[in-house]
């Protein structure tokens, strides 16, 4: 039982199942599946740039991890070469973010990340796409901490994106590794505690928070994870007081940013932590960013409960189903 394959397929399948209610109504979703919202993957099991730029994370890691150690100089522009690739390429069509795309038109004109990053956006296309490297084996914690900020801040610079890209692959490998759903607010929050002045220079460099009117890298990066503990704060409360009938953007934000998609994925699992698909229907029955919360719902999901956790039929059609099957027996110890 490969909970790697879970978490992967887990994401793309929250994808498809959000992706065409991401630009709906809430009550055009409600009208169209149910109160609880999608409960089957669509038949040609179509995903977004969300899956999409997750496979281009996970191209750059696996090549990275070839000579390891995994450090800034080996990752970024592995990054960024399959991230041009993805950019130009004719299967880019499926409403990809403003933020990657003019971040990536910037690097293929020959800027560097720092500059064609786009300074003020903590957009979830940061953490959206950054599961990899939660669970890809053998990387200790400051590398997967490193890397998840990297891959975030070559498009979207505002320090909220890079905390809440580390949050969102930690907290993958968390439950891949058996942390209890209950216990992921609590553990999540702390780390916004313990790593409040902690900017990773040696991954980021000191030309981004530089660009920032921050006064030091320290204060430019505690912001990020000030915003992040503010997103998770009373998410316990919310399931109590909100409940599974309910919008879940209206518990805990709309997701169009890094910490509100996270804090609304984990939200929904939170909701239904033994029942892996009411999460990621749930997640895609949403008013806000829905195929990016379901994603990024379907992947924790997917990281608790294995590949059991989703019907084997869906397996059969997913899009990139190559890509991700691949990936998952590289990863799979
Ligand atoms: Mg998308």
């Amino acid at each position: 039982m490969s909970k790697v394959r879970g978490a992967l397929f887990g994401l793309a399948f929250g994808d498809a199942l959000g992706a065409p209610t991401e630009f709906m109504s809430y009550e055009e979703i409600l009208r169209r599946y149910g109160e609880r919202g999608p409960h089957e993957l669509p038949p040609r099991g179509l995903v977004t740039d969300d899956t999409q730029m997750t496979l281009a994370v996970a191209d750059a890691l696996v090549s990275a991890l070839e000579k390891p150690p995994v450090t800034a100089e080996h990752l970024e522009p592995r990054l960024r070469g399959r991230f041009l690739q993805w950019w130009s390429s004719d299967e880019n069509d499926r409403a990809p973010g403003r933020t990657c795309m003019n971040a990536c038109a910037a690097m293929a004109g020959g800027k560097p990340w720092w500059e064609a990053t786009i300074a003020g956006s903590k957009g979830c296309g940061a953490n959206m796409r950054v599961a990899p490297m939660g669970l890809a084996p053998g990387l200790s914690d400051d590398e997967r901490a490193g890397a998840a900020q990297l891959q975030a801040a070559l498009t979207h610079g505002h320090p909220t994106g890079l905390a809440a890209s580390e949050l969102t692959a930690l907290a993958v490998r968390w439950l891949l590794d058996g942390l209890p759903v209950a216990e992921l607010p609590v553990a999540l929050r702390a780390r916004c505690d313990s790593q409040r002045e902690v900017y990773r220079g040696d991954w980021l460099g000191d030309h981004l928070w530089r660009r920032s009117l921050a006064e030091s890298p320290e204060r430019f990066i505690a912001t990020g994870w000030d915003e992040c503990r503010a997103a998770l704060a009373g998410l316990e409360d919310a399931v109590r007081h909100v409940g599974p009938d309910a919008d879940p953007c209206s518990a805990a934000g709309a997701g169009w940013v890094a910490e509100e998609a996270l804090a609304t994925a984990v939200y929904c699992l939170l909701l239904f932590p033994d029942s892996p698909i009411d999460a990621i229907a749930r997640a895609a029955a949403s008013s806000g960013d829905s195929d990016s919360i379901a994603s990024l719902t379907g992947g924790f999901a997917g990281a608790i409960h294995g590949e059991h956790a989703w019907p084997a039929e869906w397996y059969t059609r997913i899009e990139y189903r190559e890509d991700l099957d691949r990936l998952s027996t590289a990863w799979t110890a």
